[in-house]
Formats: structure tokens, sequence, C-alpha cells
């Protein structure tokens, strides 16, 4: 007699295929890469996919652009981004919204900034500016999930992505998987992302122009414990920003820093929190619904932590290895991590 099928197991399977690419259709795999634990989990399962690093790229926004604004982003990001990208043989481009998150926050009857990235040929393209409302914003992003008072996340991100696969010539043909780093135990509104599916720059039914775009989030049902498996099992180094004792590798002054992260910028880095505080008392707005960043820094405890990181994060070129040989959690590991990024 036959044995009896097991609908429920049947359905997840089923369910869990429609969830996964078939990375072999795939002529180029975009890593959204922050550098951050989740980025570089994406990277390596990817890799240990058998994924061909001639085919990965990574893909990273520089949150306060490429002019003189300094007000957000850890000095060591691009470089560190760079490093990870040069030991696993990866293309990496950067992109950025003009003037970055500062010029965003202090439009005042402006249209929003222009957005650049490097392109394939070594140049730099630059697109938009020219359309949509002038208008003013003058206060920090707050603290939700709705991206129109969050507008961190669309300005100097999400739009940001969207105008390089529109405008860049090698994503208008193959075909492309987009690669991102969600996990659902980070927040309810992430667990409800789907894992594939496709990219909303997609365009494959285009009459003009046929893009075709997918997107994946590969580690969106893995734990914590896992995305530090497989870092371990590589040996990487993570940023700098884990060593200090910050559960996530975002914006340093990111919005959604918790008391502890902002007493610990305040007391190592105050020449990145004055501004911030600064800010603050000019637009009489602050980050926080109720409390300044001085008040929540008062409630909080620096993290305690080796100076020689709080030198390496606050630099601009990243001197350490990426794989180490002797591989340790680092502080920040299943630390505190609230927030998007
Ligand atoms: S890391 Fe924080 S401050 Fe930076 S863009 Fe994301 S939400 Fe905004």
């Amino acid at each position: 007699m036959n044995a009896p099928v097991d609908l429920f197991a049947l359905l997840q399977a089923t369910k869990e295929h429609a969830e996964a690419p078939n990375l072999a259709d795939y002529d180029r795999f975009l890593v959204w890469f922050s550098g951050g634990k989740d980025s570089l989990a994406c990277v390596l399962h990817l890799l240990e996919c058998g994924v061909p690093p001639a085919k990965i790229e990574i893909g990273h926004h520089l949150v306060d652009g490429r002019e003189s604004s300094r007000l957000m982003d850890w000095p060591v990001t691009e470089s560190y981004v760079q490093a990870f990208a040069k030991h696993f043989g990866l293309k990496c481009y950067m992109s950025w919204r003009k003037g970055g998150f500062e010029r965003e926050m202090l439009r005042e009857n402006q249209k929003t900034a222009p957005v650049a990235f490097e392109s394939e040929d070594g140049t730099v393209h630059e697109f938009g500016g020219d359309g949509g409302s002038e208008n003013t914003r003058l206060k920090f992003p707050q603290t939700s999930a709705d991206l129109r008072v969050r507008y961190c996340s669309s300005a100097v991100k999400i739009d940001v992505g969207a105008r390089v696969l529109v405008h860049e010539p090698r994503f208008q043909q193959g075909k492309t998987l987009v690669v991102t780093g969600e996990r659902a135990e980070e927040s309810p509104s992430r667990a409800m992302y789907k894992a594939f599916e496709p990219h909303r720059c997609d365009l494959r039914n285009g009459k003009k122009v046929q893009r075709h775009i997918d997107a994946w989030r590969p580690v969106h049902k893995w734990t914590e414990a896992q995305v530090w498996a497989i870092i371990e099992r590589h040996r990487v180094n993570p940023h700098p920003a884990y060593w200090i004792g910050f559960g996530r590798a975002s914006c340093r002054t990111c919005i959604f820093s918790s008391p502890s992260g902002w007493a610990t910028v305040r007391h190592y880095m105050p020449k990145a929190f004055i501004p911030i505080a600064t800010y603050e008392r000019r637009f009489g707005y602050t980050i926080h619904r109720t409390k300044t960043v001085d008040q929540l820094a008062d409630s909080g405890v620096p993290f305690e932590c080796d100076a020689r990181w709080i030198t390496i994060a606050d630099s601009f070129e990243y001197t350490e290895p990426i794989i180490v040989d002797s591989w340790t959690l680092p502080p920040g590991a299943f630390k505190e991590s609230a927030g998007p990024s």
C-alpha cells in the first residue's frame, strides 16, 4: 500500500520552491551591501551556492554622499566595503544622493537632489533632480515604519538603488537578481516581505524596454545565529561597529540608535554627536518624539570597547584584515539592534 501523502510537507516544499530562485537563470547578481552582517551573509550564501564571483557585484549606497557631509555614516564603511569586495574578487560600485542625508534634511523650498552612481566603465552618471516639487524638510526623519516621515531610507537608499537599476545600461539586458538582507525576525513589517518576487524596477513585459529583475531575500528566514555562523565559516572580520559593541553596522548616528548607542557616540566620538544635537536645537524638533539625543545618551551607558576600534571606525581607510585566522564573535553580536536601515 502506498504511504499517505503528507499534504503539509508538500505544501511547505511547494511554498519554499516558490520562494527561491533558480540561480542558474541569472546573468548577474547585485547585492545591495551595507557592510553589515546580513549583507555579508547574503554574499557568502551566494558563494556557498556556487555562484561565480565574476557574476556577483556589490552595490553600496553612500548615506552622506560623495561631497563634504559627514553627518551620519561611519567614516570607515566605504573602505571596509571595498576591502571586502576586493578580497572576494567582486565588482563594487558606489551610488549616492548628491549632498547625502544632510542636504535632503536641509531642503528649504527645494527639490530633492539628483542621484549619482559609478558605472561599469568607470564614469559617474547623474540622474534626477529636475522633477518633483519644491518643499521643505528642516527636521530629522522620524523613527517610524512610514517611509513618508522616515524619509532617509527612501531618499538615500531605496530611490538611489531604483535609479541605478533603471538607468545603468547593463541592467537593461539579461536577467538580474537583486539580493538584499532583510530578515523576518527583525520586525513585524520585515516578516511580511516576500523572500522572492519580481523587483519593483522589473519591466520584463515592457513594450520599449525589457528589464528582467527579480528580488531575493535569501536570509529572510534566518536567525541571527545562522548569520554569524556563515560569517564564522568564512572567517570574515565584521565591520568595526560590531567590535565597538553595536548590534548593527548602519549609520553611526542612526535615528533608531538606542540610549546606549547615543551614549557611546557622545562619549567616544563627540565630533559626530555634537552636530546631531545642534541640528535638533536648530530645528526645535527632536529625532525621538519626546527626548533629545542628549537626554537619550544620559539614560544609556557607553559600550566598553577597545579604543583601537574607535580609531579604526573613525578613519577613512580600513587597514585590518578581511579574513582572520582565529575568528571570534564581536561584542555587538546578539546585542540591541533597533530599527531598519
Ligand atoms: S541607518 Fe538609520 S539613519 Fe541611516 S538611512 Fe537607515 S534608518 Fe536612516
